[in-house]
């Protein structure tokens, strides 16, 4: 995509030297976040601008913030892909101009977006081979707008990264490499390429690392008391040998997120986690998947080390309700019940700790976080044939309050991403990411969470799902995008079969290509005066080698403005990127002059916020 809203460029850290050799930062107030210990290694985009007028008016509502210091509202306000407020109906009708579209609620329910903090919808589709974005629609209907990709070594990061480079990512996705594969092999180092945090296309993000510690896919969890059909089940690793990976891991300034389904395998976790902080706050965020199986005494080591359990949401009750369960040699009997997903007693154990929730799909049958909501509210689940399983009391007793469930679901998994400046809850600042529900989790029976349906789900400002017979909910396009004319690139030369065009298509295959040494220059006109604040380039160049590129932009062709010049080493298909100190408004030509290069000059694509 080129000259439309690009969100990724509100967690920019600056290109490390696989795309961007040598060039020089591009300004010293930019946000650059080497992974340093002790620092929470995420950037916010500073403070939001509280003025209007907004692009959108959401008003008449009932507004679950999950911003504990705001907690229930009426009204949002959007500008662009940011929320510019919340609060009453009438503090924020004042953000209202004549290009503003109001939204009336009418009452329905509008929260954030779900956050789904470990799955695998997309790693596993492209590992059979599949088109994963069928799920991703699915997904965001369900108004999941932020996932994060479990299972992911170099191959599928390289695919996901296709999919977001040709603007297939909707949701933001957040990618945690594999240090093991799933039977506890150890993959290898290639992860060392890669910075905590990197965002590294448009929605994709390089959050922390994974590492099986027992089994789950392949073998078996590893208890501490024998299965009814024998065996303790498999831990993959050695304490010392989990330890070191842990504090490797850490070193490398990543989060480390360790799969720990059995009680031995926790408590190793917990104790290699530990380890590597020695006495240090959990600054890391290291995490625990799945804690399926949580002896009682490790219950409040997860606040005494500062863990970060990421747990599962509705529960398997008709397996452990039927004869099924006969079938499964490592499920325990009712008499360890207690052990079996105590989500009520992790709670207790750990006031305030963030928890986060995980639905595992499509290894767990679907990632509905409606769903997911009323298993952990009721303990009951849908049997295949539709009949619902009701919880034994020894089930029952690990259930949750839906005013707990929610925070995890949102704000806590935010956390867990690293990625709470920016989404989790509906703040000044944060991304628009929200979904509008036809009925209240807080208000209904418990029984009818599952029933509640998303009417409208909006990541980053857009609209990206919309009910059908629920279109008044849903706001257009955003006023700066109707009626715009579409951009339109002209440029000093260009090879016939190359043209300017090219660089404004969204595709970074096609390229614009002057076919002719320096100087040479391609413009931008935009159509309508835009606020611009930040610019991006991809570099087409053979051979290799030095480049000046200056960047000068304006309301009139004939009188733009320098406002940055790219110098250093650059190579082909490398990216140069410059955020503005603060935003310009009112510009409509942005030109880019290339002073100097050993190559033809030309552009993969020039991308513009
Ligand atoms: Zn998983």
């Amino acid at each position: 995509m080129t000259i439309k809203m690009l969100s990724y460029f509100i967690l920019l850290t600056i290109m490390t030297s696989c795309s961007l050799p040598g060039a020089e930062p591009a300004s010293p107030t930019q946000n650059s976040l080497p992974p340093t210990p002790n620092i929470p290694p995420v950037s916010s985009t500073g403070a939001p601008t509280m003025s209007g007028p907004a692009d959108i008016l959401l008003l008449n509502g009932t507004i679950l913030t999950m911003d504990e210091s705001n907690p229930a509202a009426q009204a949002i306000a959007i500008r662009g892909d940011t929320i510019l407020a919340v609060g009453s109906d009438s503090e924020i009708s004042n953000l209202q101009d004549a290009r503003t579209q109001v939204i009336d609620l009418n009452g329905s329910t509008l929260m954030p977006g779900f956050m789904d903090a470990h799955n695998h919808t997309f790693n596993e589709r492209l590992l059979n081979g599949q088109d994963p974005l069928p799920d991703q629609q699915t997904t965001i209907q369900f108004g999941i707008t932020t996932e994060a990709e479990f299972f992911v070594d170099e191959s599928i990061l390289n695919k996901l990264k296709a999919l977001a480079e040709a603007g297939n990512l909707r949701m933001r996705v957040n990618a945690y490499l594999l240090y093991t594969n799933n039977c506890g092999e150890i993959i290898g180092d290639w992860w060392k390429a890669y910075q905590p945090n990197q965002q590294i296309a448009p929605n994709l993000y390089i959050r922390g690392i994974k590492i099986f510690s027992d089994g789950g896919s392949c073998k078996a969890p590893a208890m501490s008391v024998d299965y009814p059909g024998g065996g303790k089940g498999d831990l993959f690793f050695t304490q010392d040998q989990l330890n070191q990976i842990v504090a490797e891991v850490q070193a490398a300034g990543f989060q480390a997120a360790i799969h720990a389904l059995g009680d031995r395998a926790l408590e190793q976790a917990q104790n290699a986690i530990a380890f590597a902080l020695n006495g240090q706050p959990n600054t890391y965020r290291h995490r625990i998947e799945h804690n399926a199986t949580i002896r009682p005494e490790l219950l409040p080591r997860y606040s005494e080390i500062g863990i970060v359990p990421v747990i599962f949401g509705a529960y398997s009750t008709c397996i452990r309700t039927t004869d099924e369960s006969k079938n499964f040699k490592y499920i325990l009997g009712e008499e360890y019940g207690a052990w079996d997903w105590p989500w009520r007693a992790l709670v207790d154990a750990n006031p305030g700790l963030p928890i986060a929730w995980q639905s595992d799909y499509p290894i767990f049958p679907t990632n509905n976080p409606l769903y997911h909501l009323w298993g952990m509210v009721t303990r009951k689940e849908v049997n295949t044939d539709g009949s619902i399983c009701d919880p034994p009391d020894w089930v029952k007793v690990g259930a949750l309050h839906v005013e707990e469930a929610l925070p995890m679901m949102t704000r806590n998994s935010a956390y867990a991403l690293f990625f709470e400046d920016e989404v989790g809850t509906l703040e000044a600042g944060k991304f628009a990411d929200l979904v509008i529900l036809n009925d209240n989790p807080l208000q209904v029976e418990s029984d009818s969470l599952k029933d509640i349906s998303v009417l409208m789900t909006m990541i980053g400002g857009n609209v990206e799902y919309c009910a059908t017979g629920f279109e008044s909910l849903c706001p257009s396009a955003s006023p700066s995008d109707v009626g715009a004319d579409s951009p339109v690139a002209t440029a000093s030369a260009s090879l016939s079969d190359s043209p300017a065009s090219n660089a404004i298509d969204g595709n970074l295959e096609t390229v614009w290509n002057s076919g002719a040494e320096p100087e040479q220059w391609i413009q931008i006109d935009l159509g309508n005066p835009t606020t611009v604040s930040a610019i991006r380039l991809h570099v087409a160049q053979s051979p290799e080698g030095e480049t000046t590129h200056q960047v000068w932009l304006g309301a009139d062709a004939n009188n733009l403005t320098l406002i940055h010049e790219f110098r250093g080493p650059t190579n082909d298909s490398g990216i140069l990127e410059f955020i503005l100190p603060s935003p310009i408004t009112n510009v409509q030509f942005i030109k880019i002059v290339t002073i100097q290069s050993p190559s033809w000059v030309a552009w993969r694509e020039i991308e513009i916020k």
